[in-house]
Formats: structure tokens, C-alpha cells, sequence
């Protein structure tokens, strides 16, 4: 697969998981007094870059605030960027309490996610060796 089908497929994911993933943070992340969204949480990795890239995502500039206030694109109802635009750490990190609440609920649908996050992370990884890989 060429990088390009790679951020295009990853891209798809990206947006299947979303409904999956605010089934929990709905419930959890809106009673939370301990925000995980910090400014350095924004700071795109070179996957980022790579993925932003091939899927036409525009680069943002970080503003000037520290690395532990709030993140620039916390909003009053959570994150103000679509999912798939977001770095890719905002996807796969989970909390013990959110976890916790995956464990309570629906465990088809939690594996579903479970699956999901693993494709991610996967195909995050060959991002990066496609793009690494010197061409023929
Ligand atoms: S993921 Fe966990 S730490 Fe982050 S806002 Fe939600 S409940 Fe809070
Ligand atoms: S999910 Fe959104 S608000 Fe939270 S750290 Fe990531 S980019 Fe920032």
C-alpha cells in the first residue's frame, strides 16, 4: 500500500471511531475534574506530520501557552477538531476511567473499539516505514 492509501484508509478509521469513542467520553469525559487535553498533547509527532500531510489536513501553529494549560483546541463541549484531524495520541489514549466504563458496557462494541485502536496504531506504524522506506 502507498503511503497516500495508507493516510486515506487511516483517515476512514479515524472518522468510524469517532462515534465509538464519544459513546465513553460522553459519559465519562464530561464529569471529569482532571482534563487530559494539555497543550502538549497538541504538538504533532512525526506521524502526525506525515498523516496531516497525505490527507491534506492544513498544519496549525501552536500558540504560545505553556505545555500543561489547556489545550488550544479544547473547547467548552470538548475538542472543537474532527477526530480525524486531531494528532493521533488525542485517539488512542485512554484513561483508567474510561476504561473502567468500556469494561462496564457493551463488550461487543468494546472490542469493536479495542480492534479498531489496533488498526490505528498499525497503520500509523507503516505510515512511517512506507515513508522511511527509500523508493526502488
Ligand atoms: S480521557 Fe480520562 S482524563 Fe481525559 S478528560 Fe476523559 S475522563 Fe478525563
Ligand atoms: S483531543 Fe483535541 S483538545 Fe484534546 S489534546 Fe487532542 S487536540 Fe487538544
Amino acid at each position: 500500500m502507498s503511503p497516500e492509501e495508507i493516510a486515506k484508509e487511516l483517515k476512514e478509521i479515524l472518522i468510524e471511531a469517532s462515534p465509538l469513542i464519544e459513546d465513553y467520553t460522553r459519559i465519562t469525559c464530561a464529569l471529569c475534574e482532571h482534563v487530559c487535553c494539555k497543550q502538549r498533547h497538541a504538538i504533532p509527532e512525526e506521524k502526525d506530520l506525515i498523516y496531516m500531510k497525505l490527507a491534506g489536513i492544513p498544519e496549525y501553529s501552536l500558540d504560545n501557552r505553556g505545555p500543561e494549560e489547556p489545550c488550544q483546541f479544547l473547547g467548552p463541549a470538548g475538542c472543537m477538531k474532527p477526530r480525524w484531524q486531531r494528532p493521533l495520541r488525542c485517539t488512542w489514549y485512554f484513561c483508567e476511567r474510561l476504561l473502567k466504563t468500556m469494561d462496564e458496557g457493551d463488550q461487543r462494541k468494546a472490542r469493536r473499539l479495542i480492534e479498531i485502536i489496533k488498526e490505528i496504531v498499525e497503520l500509523s506504524r507503516r505510515l512511517i516505514l512506507e515513508t522511511d522506506s527509500p523508493g526502488p
